[in-house]
């Protein structure tokens, strides 16, 4: 069976769903996105991805085609729609079809965005591999642009880090400018140090992870110690342990960096007492 696709205001089997040649998103990567986790038919931290995903629009002068209760009601339609038990929820908004290429943006009054919603069913969300025994990773300069708090469609540069972590044996790759780690490829990236859990603090450097935030939270509530700053690869492979934290992979520990192996190349106890605390706060404040 087919999956039921959200276009602009329609839902249609996928087959059906179109956008233009034009689109901006296609041409220009003019676009923004949000992932959102199902657990269970419920979503996980709707309202941090329905608030990043307005600072992303603001951020790039778009305007909202959309309302958040509106963004809740298709996202509640399509999980319903699909069946969805565990999987998640893509959300694409770009700066619509004006008709022609033109590097000029166009008029929103005549060019509506173009909103495009699906659901990805992932039954093993929760338990798999990658949870259990954690990731290897690899260090990759970050070749980026340099405004990655704003969560856009140009995905090229991770796709390439991923394809490079995947050529190497390893999970994913670490991205390192001026010596420093910013984040994984899809992922905010920590390491823990005599119990301490050091990640790099919020600028334009990095995507303001809408679980990082729940995380560090729950951390600071369990009265574990936070320190929000850079850090090196050496610093990171001479570390007890490390995890990275993602919407659609919540805490995944991280056992060899570069590799060197970290904590006997087990995944360590701060990752998976801080994926248990997350998976039962986020069912709890699920909608
Ligand atoms: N950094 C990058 C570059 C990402 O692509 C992602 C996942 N979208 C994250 C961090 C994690 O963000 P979130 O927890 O909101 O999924």
């Amino acid at each position: 069976m087919s999956r039921i696709v959200y276009v602009n205001g329609e839902y249609l089997p996928e087959e059906e769903a179109t956008i233009s040649i034009f689109d901006r998103g296609f041409l220009m990567a003019d676009g923004v996105y949000e992932v959102t986790s199902v657990l269970g038919g419920r979503l996980i931290d709707f309202d941090g991805h329905a608030a990043r995903l307005a600072r992303s629009l603001a951020e790039l002068d778009m305007a909202q085609p959309i309302t958040r209760d509106e963004l809740l009601a298709v996202h509640r339609e399509l999980v319903a729609r699909n069946g969805i038990e565990h999987g998640m929820v893509y959300l694409q908004i770009t700066r619509g079809n004006p008709g022609d290429r033109d590097f000029a943006f166009p008029d929103p009054e005549t060019t509506p965005g173009t909103v495009v919603m699906f659901t990805q069913s992932k039954p093993d969300l929760l338990d798999n591999a990658a949870a259990a025994n954690g990731i290897k990773v690899i260090s990759l300069p970050d070749l980026r642009w340099t405004r990655r708090d704003i969560k856009t469609v140009q995905l090229l540069y991770p796709s390439m880090g991923k394809m490079a972590a995947k050529a190497a044996g390893a999970g994913d790759a670490w991205f390192v400018e001026d010596g420093k780690v910013t984040e994984g490829t899809s992922n905010n990236a920590y390491i823990v140090k005599d119990g301490r859990i050091i990640t790099r603090e919020l600028s334009q450097d990095i995507l303001h992870g809408i679980t990082r935030a729940a995380v560090l939270r729950f951390a600071a509530e369990a009265q574990m110690v936070v320190e929000e700053r850079p850090f090196t690869i050496a610093e990171a492979q001479a570390a007890d342990e490390a995890f990275v934290t993602s919407a659609t992979t919540f805490v995944t520990p991280v056992i060899e960096i570069d590799g060197a192996a970290l904590g006997g190349g087990e995944p360590g106890p701060v990752a998976k007492r801080l994926r248990e605390i997350y998976i039962e706060e986020s069912l709890k404040a699920a909608l």
